[in-house]
């Protein structure tokens, strides 16, 4: 392809035009359109909306297991073999610490998750509590994800300060049969709608490597462009053992060119979306990492629901060494001193002088 045709993308995307689901898949799938310059055309649209931001979001598991649902890709699920730490709802005490932990950090935004199908009424009076108390001490954004909800508990939880919901759609409507029983995709859109009516904004994704095919990426994609989403994360399955994704092999392989490719389709779908490079990114992106950057302005820092990520300092660093900043009241160099001095075995403490063990793992004893 010549210049001309990775120019009019940024062009069209920046213009507000809808792209094709063909067009979407070929971006996708041809080895004429180049990656290099596919990454230069999305980071033109990225640019344009979004500046050189990066989001950083920090999440908190605020309970961990007992979910009566069956999404086969979640170690959380009714179904899952996986060997996880399971815990009832945290304390106020501790969600609140690890908010100022979060703040500290440099995130713009905290996210908690509780697993389940959906909060209870009670339930929604004690996540409104928590968010009118992080809200009342920190200068951050709230998100929530809490399951399946209905417009009328939407609206307490708007009313209490929340900012955002976060309800993933995951999958397109054909491929969620695959991937869950217990709740429909009609059951995901509804809360969504739910969010939108009470005046939330609303954050939603996929989970790429679920078993779809590329019409099911774009189809999201363009979903959540209709619905007018405004906080999209992309996430790459981490395949993990006991799941019944895993199980029953239907994890399909992802190589980072794809990866990167479906970032590009996304910023060019959402232009003005907050894009977040999600759950993954170290294991499917591996050494281009960094170049999700261009397409998405946003990522997690200090992993995910139930998996390590890279440690902070390394994920600062690398916002840092491509040139952007981030959005926050902190300052990223002082964070990133700070997180070097925690972190146990970064670029720099690896750099330290190798010791017997890793001279000699094999010897039984000192010569
Ligand atoms: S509802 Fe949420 S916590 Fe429960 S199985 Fe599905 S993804 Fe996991």
């Amino acid at each position: 392809m010549d210049r001309n045709f990775y120019q009019s993308l940024a062009n069209r995307s920046i213009a507000g035009e809808i792209f094709s689901p063909q067009e979407c898949q070929e971006i996708l799938t041809s080895s004429e359109i180049e990656l290099l310059p596919l990454l230069n055309a999305a980071y033109e649209v990225r640019r344009n909306f979004c500046g050189k931001e990066v989001m950083i979001h920090i999440i908190n598991n605020a309970q961990n297991g007992y979910c009566p649902e069956d999404c086969h890709y979640c170690v959380q699920a009714k179904t899952s073999k996986a060997d996880i730490e399971e815990y009832p709802l945290k304390s106020d005490e501790e969600i609140l610490a690890e908010a100022k932990h979060a703040y500290q950090t440099g995130a713009f935004r905290y996210c908690m998750v509780f697993a389940g199908r959906g909060p209870s009424e009670r339930r929604t009076e004690k996540l409104a509590e928590l968010i009118q108390k992080i809200k009342s001490q920190y200068p951050i954004e709230v998100c929530v994800s809490a399951g399946l909800l209905n417009e009328e508990k939407a609206k307490i939880l708007k009313s209490a300060g929340l900012d955002r919901l976060n309800h993933n759609l995951n999958t397109s409507q054909e491929h969620y049969p695959h991937i869950c029983t217990t709740h429909t995709y009609q059951d995901r859109l509804a809360t969504l709608q739910a969010a939108k009516g009470a005046g939330l904004e609303m954050c939603s994704g996929m989970i790429v490597g679920m078993g779809e095919e590329s019409k099911d990426v774009v189809e999201v994609a363009r979903t959540l462009r209709e619905m007018n989403v405004i906080s999209i994360p992309v996430n790459f399955l981490m395949s993990i053992d006991g799941t019944q994704l895993t199980e029953r092999k239907l994890d399909k392989e992802l190589n980072p060119e794809y990866c990167l490719r479906v970032l590009c389709v996304y910023r060019f779908l959402n232009p003005k979306a907050e894009l977040r490079v999600a759950a993954g990114r170290e294991i499917h992106l591996r050494s281009m990492e960094v170049l999700a950057l261009y397409p998405a302005n946003s990522l997690f820092l200090q992993g995910y629901l139930n998996t390590r990520g890279a440690s902070n300092a390394k994920t600062l660093q690398m916002i840092k060494d491509a040139g952007f900043t981030i959005k926050s009241e902190q300052n990223l160099d002082e964070i990133l001193s700070k997180e070097k001095k925690n972190s146990h075995c970064d670029e720099h403490s690896c750099q330290s002088i190798k010791d017997r063990q890793d001279l000699r793992p094999y010897s039984c004893s000192p010569q």
